[in-house]
């Protein structure tokens, strides 16, 4: 694709990426068959090829409008078009630097813009995400019908997290919302990793990855969380202590993985972050699928692949052979490749949606009647088990009771 980007962006480090991934786009279209927007709505401009339009447009001097940033808003950033495209089109990093050009020129209603505040404000505050989800919980019964759902009845117990008792070791995210909503899933991943003797490890101040406010558009205060995260790990890291960054949940996961690309123009921070990167590993590559045996039949499992592990990490059919092998029977899920609605806060931003996606998800899932779900990442898992009566698990979850002593 030709592109002439205007005087403001052509010589600025997001203006030389913009272009080179625009040029590779040939407009083929191949990416619309697996966009879930496309799907649902069928306009071209809620497909990835539109929306490249749209920002190529806009970094040619364009003028943006409110309909641009609808098409670009209702973008889950599920990157099924990524995995898709033949060119092989960067189209995460591409909506990323067009996102961010459209906020600067289109101001959002007052109550949009309070929303994506409060969000911004509110989720990556472990304590205060902790305490107003207790609230919820409490106050459940007289919730409406559309926030009940969101907030989960109760909180599984972690259980036990084994002593630091080996000299191999993982550095654990805690993450921001996790610990709140499912604490069970870092302290099961310890005791698996236990029993193959490595001890998991959380840095002491490690809060949010930065996904959550770089997603929601205020692209500096998520590279600030990020730069956060990198001093809270940095001492372990530094002075080789941990062996791995382990992921438990994919959406972290995918972030911390591109963190190196996310700081790469920030002079202090690049070469730690591309350390932390390149250490960065999601739980289902540190878990070897000979160390599991199945002692006994568990059960029919659908396990739903998250995009941010399938289409952003690369990573697929890992978790399927490790809940294979440890004596799971896994029922086939159609339409595997697409996204269940989750996305981050896109629940809330666009519930109509995310909500229609759930559903069709949640169907696939459930053809081959399975006793549980599995995921691996903690939005869609608190996003699908909104709408299931089949139990929603972090697949960690179901590989730890298989295998517990
Ligand atoms: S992003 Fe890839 S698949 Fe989609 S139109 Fe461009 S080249 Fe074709
Ligand atoms: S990231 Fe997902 S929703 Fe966005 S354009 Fe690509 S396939 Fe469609």
């Amino acid at each position: 694709m030709q592109t002439h980007l205007a005087d403001f962006i052509r010589d600025t480090d997001e203006g030389r990426e913009a272009d080179a991934i625009l040029r590779k786009c040939v407009h083929c279209g191949f990416c619309t068959a697996t966009c879930p927007t496309y799907q649902l709505l069928g306009d071209d401009l809620d497909s990835p090829r539109g929306r490249i339009y749209l920002i190529k447009r806009a970094l040619e001097g364009a003028e943006v409008t409110q309909k641009t940033r609808l098409h670009l808003d209702r973008c889950l950033t599920c990157r099924a078009c990524e995995t898709t495209c033949p060119s092989g089109v960067r189209y995460g990093r591409l909506v990323d630097i067009g996102r961010a050009l459209v906020e600067e020129r289109v101001s959002r209603p007052p109550w949009e813009a309070f929303k994506r505040a409060a969000l911004s404000f509110a989720l990556p505050r472990t304590k205060l995400f902790a305490a107003a989800l207790k609230l919820g919980q409490a106050l459940r019964p007289l919730l409406p019908g559309d926030l009940k759902k969101r907030v989960p009845e109760r909180t599984r117990p972690a259980g036990a997290w084994p002593p630091p008792r080996h000299p191999r070791k993982m550095l654990a995210l805690a993450g921001c919302v996790q610990p709140a909503l499912a604490p069970g899933i870092n302290a099961a991943a310890a005791r698996v990793l236990d029993r193959l003797g490595i001890s998991l490890v959380e840095a002491p101040g490690a809060g949010c990855c930065g996904a959550l406010r770089f997603h929601l558009n205020r692209q500096d205060a998520g590279r600030d969380d990020m730069r956060s995260l990198i001093d809270a790990w940095w001492p372990l890291v530094e002075r080789g202590e941990v062996e791995a960054i382990v992921m438990t949940a994919s959406g972290c996961g995918v972030t911390v993985r591109e963190y190196g690309e996310l700081l790469a123009h920030d002079p202090q921070y690049r070469d730690k972050a591309a350390r932390i990167s390149a250490l960065t590993r999601d739980l289902a590559e540190v878990v070897p699928p000979e160390s599991l045996s199945a002692r006994r039949a568990h059960g029919r499992v659908a396990f739903q692949a998250p995009c941010t592990l399938q289409h952003g990490q690369g990573v697929r059919g890992l978790v399927e052979t490790l809940l294979g092998k440890a004596g799971y029977e896994l029922t086939p899920v159609r339409e595997g490749h697409l996204c269940c609605g989750s996305a981050g806060t896109y629940s809330i931003l666009q519930p109509a949606l995310s909500t229609e996606l759930r559903s069709r998800k949640l169907a696939c899932l459930q053809e081959g009647a399975p006793q549980a779900i599995a995921t691996a990442n903690i939005g869609c898992l608190a996003h699908l088990q909104g709408a299931s009566a089949t139990p929603v698990r972090h697949w960690i979850e179901l590989l730890d009771e298989a295998h517990a002593p």
